[in-house]
């Protein structure tokens, strides 16, 4: 797909590359053709039905690896012959009671609720898509809320900021790592792949098709 150079009669026909703001004009693809930026290389149009389905299946996976990580034991900490085991969920609802009640409900909602949230968005969004039937009512607000929570969701951030602590306290206690934490680590590989695998701008195009 070449860059545009003359001027487009068809803005929808338009498509900006998320990473450099290359223009690119869409042309019709084959069955199993994908699209990428001329300049910066980035995925700009998958193949549809196959793309939706790998999409749904990792959202899916993301979902259940979520509750694992988040009620499974996530540290063990031992100190002096004592032990304490820690899951996400106990450790947020620490602070529950009291004037740092804000902080738990801000964690939580953080770490659990908005990535859960953006995935059941999506699984919305995509899987009649993905089974080549067309979208559900209310599919581009749902997609609209996932793109808008991207920002916000930050298991990755939660696990760099777990091992920047944990640096500090290893010279205190011994400390081993709970299934939640591996499960945490499986859940940035698996939204990275998904992150891979999502083109915006052939999803819009399908749910516009409808
Ligand atoms: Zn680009």
């Amino acid at each position: 797909m070449p860059p545009v150079r003359e001027q487009p009669r068809d803005l929808a026909a338009l498509i900006a590359c998320p990473r450099c703001d290359a223009l690119h004009l869409a042309e019709p693809l084959g069955p199993n053709e994908r699209a990428a930026c001329a300049r910066c290389g980035t995925l700009l149009v998958t193949p549809r039905t196959r793309s939706f389905l790998h999409v749904v299946a990792l959202a899916f996976t993301a979902m259940i690896l979520m509750v694992a990580a988040v009620f499974f034991p996530f540290l063990r900490i031992s100190a002096q012959g004592l032990s304490h085991d820690s899951s996400v969920f106990s450790a947020a609802m620490t602070f529950a009671d009291g004037i740092l009640a804000p902080l738990s409900l801000a964690v939580l909602l953080t770490i659990v609720g908005l990535p859960v949230l953006r995935f059941a968005a999506l699984i919305y969004t995509l899987w009649p898509l993905a089974n080549g039937r067309p979208a559900w009512p209310h599919a581009a607000q749902a997609f609209r809320v996932a793109e808008r929570l991207q920002p916000w969701s930050m298991a990755e951030i939660f696990v760099i900021g777990t091992a920047v602590a944990l640096v500090k306290v290893a010279g205190l206690a011994s400390i081993g790592f709970g299934p939640a934490f591996w499960a945490f680590c499986v859940l940035i590989i698996v939204t990275a792949l998904k992150n891979a695998f999502m083109s915006k701008w052939t999803i819009w195009d399908a749910i516009d098709a409808r």
